[in-house]
């Protein structure tokens, strides 16, 4: 991990100050509060590296907290894929805590509200509630049942505890003011009756607390000093707040920053979990999910999406970040790290022909020619026949064309220089191989007499040749405006990209058949690749594309 402090942004300025005045005696904890309903996306990571980020900055703790007050939605398979996923990202928690583990807690808490006349419970259905509550620009009714006794309510709140009452036909809501100009004051509701098995408390509950009722409390009874959401909850905070008032207990601070948003992809579990279930990806960790599982399946290292989280910093207001800045990161972090070979994605023959036919003609080259500290070499056999990408010859070449076309030579990469001097054709027309001769001088790419030549192209020997399958990944949505794209699911399905996955065999330089499964290259000029970890064994690759060498989004220069 980077030893970099990571830039500072609002929230550093409030926990230094707050270390200032001692209002924490010193103390910076924080959390990481998923509800585990889903796997985790690449908006998580930013808030994961903001949350351990400054703990580690400012020596504090963090706490992992499953958010898990909705059993209808949330399962351990869950639970286990976002442990893995944080510790993937370089993080460990001080403490992995369950909200439910504070059910009790907080019913007692309730308790205490009644008891204070601050909370009722309502018979009113869920639409009837909606109504009464008003708008922003009306002023909400108060329920018929809102001046209950204590007694009743503290009666009936139990009952609803023992399940003497069916799913909708009573709540819990906190007595605050119908009239707020602020809705989330109007009298929310802390408990709903869901008869529902729970993967951590069974059978024990079938009243659960809302995410209000059950946030703030958990914050307050970790000892949370800056509890930080998403910009959503900014118009929860006086809430959040009234509940620890009320209560007479430790408050923490609640601080909203901007979610991330990035263009071309969807990031709510929701869509991406109908993705998942209606087969429109392979599962959770497609490479062209924007879940860690995903990125981590394609190749992405972590300190790239480290890396990505420092870059874009933290703001205080939405915007939507362009996928290709994401990619540029990603490129660079792979930059310094990746061997380089050669891989041919679209082959064309091309034969060599004073080049003897039963000759190898072997290279030493290095893996690592960008890093002169690592000094690894592969075995490099060149043939009288090669293959070279189908894009890398023109009958007709436009202006300033560098790469194969008659009557040019060029380089084939650490091998030799090269002239193109015959075209073989079928009868329909199509080219089907290409005749060059070579200078015997040349041998290891430079000329002996010291000539340039403008164009340097990858080859692989057709004798030596390894297939290999590899896939190639586009953007998961066409609509560049992504997630804010609506709430309309249709749409989603609709801005489907259908090119997102073009699966190719290729030829592979021969040392890449011994490649090991999760490891990374560059193929030249081709862009970066990883065998992937599932399906790649030793032998037969399978190489997935992280990330191309220029920006796929920018206009293709050739
Ligand atoms: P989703 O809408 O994707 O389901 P969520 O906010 O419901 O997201 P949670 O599991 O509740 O997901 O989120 C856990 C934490 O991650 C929260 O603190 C939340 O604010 C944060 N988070 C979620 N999405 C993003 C995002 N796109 N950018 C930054 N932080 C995020
Ligand atoms: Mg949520």
């Amino acid at each position: 991990m980077t030893d970099n402090p990571a830039p500072k942004s609002f929230i550093h300025e409030i926990v230094e100050a707050d270390l200032a005045s001692g209002i924490f005696e010193g103390r910076v904890h924080t959390r990481f509060p998923p509800e585990p309903n889903g796997y985790l996306h690449i908006g998580h990571a930013k808030s994961i590296c903001l949350n351990f980020g400054l703990a580690k900055q400012y020596g504090g703790k963090t706490n992992l907290r499953f958010d898990d007050t909705n059993p209808t939605k949330e399962e351990q398979e869950y639970i286990d894929a976002i442990k893995e996923d944080v510790r993937w990202l370089g993080f460990e928690w001080d403490a992995e805590l369950y909200a439910s583990d504070y059910f009790q807690q907080l019913y007692d808490w309730a308790l205490v509200l009644i008891g204070k006349g601050l909370a009722y419970v309502d018979d009113l259905t869920q639409d009837q509630i909606r109504e009464y509550r008003g708008s922003l620009t009306q002023p909400g009714r108060n329920s018929p049942h809102r001046d209950r006794s204590i007694e009743e309510n503290l009666n009936l709140f139990e009952r609803m505890k023992a399940g003497e009452f069916d799913e909708g036909a009573k709540v819990l809501r906190a007595r605050i003011d119908m009239a707020s100009p602020i809705i989330n004051l109007r009298d929310p509701v802390m408990y709903r009756i869901l008869k529902a098995s729970h993967p951590r408390t069974g059978d024990a509950w079938c009243i659960y607390p809302t995410y209000d009722w059950a946030h703030g409390q958990s914050d307050s009874i970790e000892r949370i000093t800056h509890s930080i959401c998403t910009l959503e909850f900014e118009n929860h905070r006086p809430l959040y707040e009234w509940f620890l008032q009320s209560l007479e207990v430790y408050a923490p601070k609640q601080i909203e920053f901007a979610r991330l948003n990035l263009s071309h992809t969807v990031m709510s579990k929701r869509k991406l979990l109908r993705l998942v279930n209606e087969g429109h990806v392979s599962g959770w960790d497609d490479p062209r999910m924007p879940t860690l599982s995903g990125l981590r399946r394609r190749g992405v290292r972590p300190e790239a999406l480290r890396a990505f989280a420092d870059r874009i910093g933290v703001a205080k207001a939405n915007s939507t970040i362009d996928y290709s800045l994401f990619e540029h990161i990603v490129r660079d972090d792979l930059e310094n790290i990746a061997p380089r070979a050669m891989a041919v994605l679209n082959p064309l023959k091309v034969i060599i022909e004073n080049f003897p036919e039963d000759k190898t003609e072997w290279f030493d080259v290095d893996f690592y020619r960008h890093d002169e500290t690592r000094e690894e070499t592969r075995r490099l056999p060149l043939t009288r026949e090669v293959y070279i990408e189908r894009e890398d010859f023109e009958e007709s070449p436009p202006p300033k064309y560098h790469r194969l076309t008659p009557g040019q030579e060029v380089r084939l990469m650490h091998a030799c220089l090269t002239t193109c001097t015959g075209i073989d054709k079928d009868i329909a027309g199509n080219i089907t191989a290409i005749r060059c001769t070579y200078d015997p001088d040349s041998l290891g790419g430079n000329a002996a007499d010291g000539r340039k030549v403008k164009g340097s192209i990858h080859w692989v020997s057709v004798d030596y040749a390894v297939d290999a399958e590899i896939r190639l990944y586009n953007s998961l949505l066409t609509s560049e405006a992504g997630e804010t794209d609506g709430e309309d699911e249709d749409d989603l399905i609709a801005s489907l990209n259908p090119d997102s996955l073009t699966v190719l065999t290729a030829k592979l330089e021969p040392t890449l058949s011994q490649a090991a499964p999760a490891s990374r290259y560059q193929f030249m000029r081709n862009g970066y690749f990883f065998a992937d970890p599932q399906d790649s064994v030793v032998g037969k690759p399978v190489f997935n594309r992280v990330v191309g060498l220029k920006d796929s989004w920018a206009k293709q220069h050739k």
